[in-house]
């Protein structure tokens, strides 16, 4: 190999790794930060795998490493002695209502949504975070989890877009 091309190639990968550490760095500051503010935190568990078969997805999936943020989060909360968990990744989140419950079996990609039946407006990833929630709470309290000092449930959304450095 000429040594122009190996040069060119250390760069490159030096600047893979400065990239890599730039990225592993901001998971743990992001992740460290909401395990501290908030006492249960509950996320989706989502189908990466699958996702990555969907080209609206792949290319925004592929910066970023979903898995590696819920890993962290997950080992953060236990430290923490919060709450985590991780609702079924077959509950509809984005296409049943939070305000009335109703499915809406016809949602695709659209990013607002109106509830046919309540007439509520919705943003779609909103929506699907108040629903995570609601869903997640249930789970706790099936559990028998007591949740009354846990004071009032604040919905942030972190969508695996949202955590994209
Ligand atoms: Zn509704």
């Amino acid at each position: 190999m000429a040594t122009d091309t190996k040069k060119t190639l250390k760069t490159y990968w030096k600047w893979i790794d400065k990239k890599k550490n730039k990225i592993n760095d901001y998971y743990h500051k992001t992740t460290t930060k909401i395990v501290e503010k908030y006492d249960i935190i509950i996320l989706e568990d989502l189908n990466i795998k699958g996702m990555f078969q969907n080209p609206r997805y792949s290319p925004k999936l592929q910066k970023i490493s979903w898995k590696k943020f819920v890993e962290m989060i997950k080992y953060k909360a236990e430290i923490y002695g919060k709450i985590f968990r991780q609702i079924s990744r077959w509950y509809p989140s984005s296409k049943t209502c939070n305000n009335c419950g109703y499915y809406n079996k016809d949602l695709k990609y659209e990013t607002e949504w109106k509830c046919p039946q309540c007439q509520k407006i919705h943003d779609r990833d909103i929506n699907a975070a108040k629903n995570i929630l609601k869903q997640g709470l249930t789970d706790l309290t099936d559990e028998k989890m007591n949740l009354w000092s846990r004071g009032d449930s604040t919905v942030i959304l972190l969508s695996w877009e949202s955590i994209s450095p």
